[in-house]
């Protein structure tokens, strides 16, 4: 693994993608700076990628991903608490993009964090991974423009247990 960084820019994207979406890479490069420029994720963003999974997995078990490069936008972090956006490309065994809204668990068996809202799409050639990465970064777009940022209420709407009130 390496990063984090804050900007897709700094990340080697030839190390990391297949030979057959290297094509993908200015395309990529302009809607993550369109995603990293948003106030709301200002500072807030990491980027992680992995040159150990350039190739595809020869065999991959069921939802596991093996993850190529990923964003995380930490919106809300307090009270051991939290909000992230993620944006994913990675092999799902087929390279797939995917976005996701994600919060702290607090169910009595802890899982660490939910989805609370996800989308994913085949990235099966170049063009297919510059509209899969679009649609994540609109979806992920959407919720910053939005400023729902606490997580209680995004629980609350998936039907999750909500954190205990505040003592105080
Ligand atoms: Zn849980």
């Amino acid at each position: 693994m390496s990063g984090p960084v804050s900007s897709l820019a700094q990340v080697p994207l030839s190390d990391v993608l297949p030979s057959s979406c290297v094509d993908a890479e200015p395309e990529l490069r302009r809607l993550a700076g369109d995603l990293e420029s948003h106030p709301a994720a200002a500072g807030r963003i990491r980027w992680h990628w992995y040159p150990e999974h350039k190739t595809p997995p020869g065999t991959s078990r069921a939802g596991v991903c093996l993850i190529v490069c990923d964003a995380a936008i930490t919106v809300f972090d307090q009270d051991h608490d939290s909000l992230e956006l993620t944006l994913t490309v990675g092999w799902c065994p087929e390279l797939t993009v995917s976005a996701a809204v994600e919060v702290a668990c607090w169910c009595s068996s802890d899982h660490n964090i939910h989805e609370v809202r996800g989308s994913s799409r085949p990235a099966t050639n170049g063009a297919a991974l510059v509209n899969g990465f679009a649609a994540g970064a609109a979806m992920l777009t959407r919720v910053l423009d939005s400023g729902q940022f606490d997580p209680r209420r995004w629980r609350v709407e998936a039907g999750l247990p909500d954190a205990a009130p505040k003592a105080q």
